[in-house]
């Protein structure tokens, strides 16, 4: 059985971008009110109570986009400070990072995952669904103060969609021949956006693989993660090439992680919310801390049958809600 030691955080689930495969289009979110976010001291709270003494020691924060969080410097730096955190990293959109690196390094965080779906700054406008004020160069920038700054490895992960962004992906790919950057291929999962899923499709991993095989051929490489990522290299590349492929294969049995929502749920799994706990409420309750880790340990005890599988098979019924509110 794995071990569970890794808890994505939502620190927002508002984004200052609304892409076309996270958000449905022409519809209003239901947003987490300011007062039902966990606050800082509520998180901290959580990690070290709750989360560290039950063997977690690597978090990512994420979002919605985590670098609209107020206080998000100090929210790195609390979490880095802990002397049980092995491993930091954050997930964002890179579009506030350029004058935010350096402090995001200096207060702890080391590794970073940048989303640059395009490279053409129309396509990414079309993507990031910002017309008429285009945001490329800006997330470019960031890229490139992160990489100055030193986060190492710094990602970048691309949601490829057929008809939109799949003619570029031999460039993405071609990033990390003399960069030593980490480009991650996303399948695209039908959740935020059903009707772009229907009306476009997903490209299987395996597909994108040929190619850049055909083109430069390609072998795996030995830098592997503890990730749902499979790792190759294009030979002679200074970076890797990662393709997360939850559609085409399940990693639920190698699955390491659990997330917890802006708000304060606590997910076994991105799409079954079986077991899932209302931590904040609890704390606001003030239900003893020990008693909060009692029911964390309970559901991490059945987390191997809680996964994509059982959604499938429909016995856990619909699910509505987009990547950004549940902490992708
Ligand atoms: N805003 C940050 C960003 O975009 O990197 C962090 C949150 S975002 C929800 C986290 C990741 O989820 C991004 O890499 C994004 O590409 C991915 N994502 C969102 N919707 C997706 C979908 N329908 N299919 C696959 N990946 C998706
Ligand atoms: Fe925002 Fe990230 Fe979702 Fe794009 S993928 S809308 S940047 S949360």
């Amino acid at each position: 059985m794995n071990q569970v030691d890794y808890l994505r955080i939502s620190l927002i689930d508002r984004c200052n971008f609304r892409c076309q495969y996270c958000m449905p289009q022409g519809e209003e979110l239901d947003y987490i009110l300011q007062q039902n976010l966990l606050t800082h001291e509520e998180l901290l709270t959580l990690l070290e109570q709750v989360f560290v003494p039950l063997g977690f020691t690597r978090f990512r924060l994420t979002g919605g986009e985590p670098l609209i969080r107020p206080g998000v410097v100090d929210i790195v730096r609390a979490i880095a400070s802990l002397p049980a955190t092995r491993d930091l990293s954050m997930t964002t959109n890179g579009f506030l990072l350029a004058p935010m690196a350096q402090q995001l390094y200096d207060a702890g965080l080391r590794r970073i995952n940048i989303s640059l779906d395009s490279l053409d700054p129309d396509t990414f406008d079309e993507i990031v669904g910002t017309r008429g004020r285009s945001r490329w160069q800006q997330v470019w920038d960031g890229i490139q103060a992160a990489y100055r700054v030193g986060f190492d490895p710094l990602k970048l992960n691309v949601v490829v969609i057929p008809g939109v962004n799949d003619r570029e992906v031999l460039d993405l790919a071609a990033l990390t021949r003399d960069r030593h950057w980490h480009v991650r291929f996303i399948e695209f999962m039908p959740i935020g956006n059903d009707r772009l899923f229907g009306d476009r499709g997903w490209i299987p991993s395996e597909q994108l693989r040929q190619l850049f095989r055909d083109r430069w051929g390609l072998h795996e490489s030995r830098v592997r993660g503890n990730g749902p990522a499979d790792v190759f290299q294009i030979p002679g590349a200074q970076g890797t090439l990662g393709f997360i492929s939850q559609m085409s294969e399940c990693f639920c049995d190698r699955c390491n992680r659990m997330r917890l929502s802006a708000d304060g749920w606590l997910r076994p799994c991105l799409l079954n919310e079986i077991g899932q706990i209302d931590l904040k409420s609890a704390l606001r309750h003030h239900t003893p801390l020990p008693e909060l880790r009692e029911q964390v340990a309970r559901l991490l005890a059945i987390k191997p049958e809680i996964n994509f599988k059982q959604r499938e098979s429909g016995t856990t019924g619909t699910y509505s809600r987009t990547m950004s509110q549940i902490g992708g």
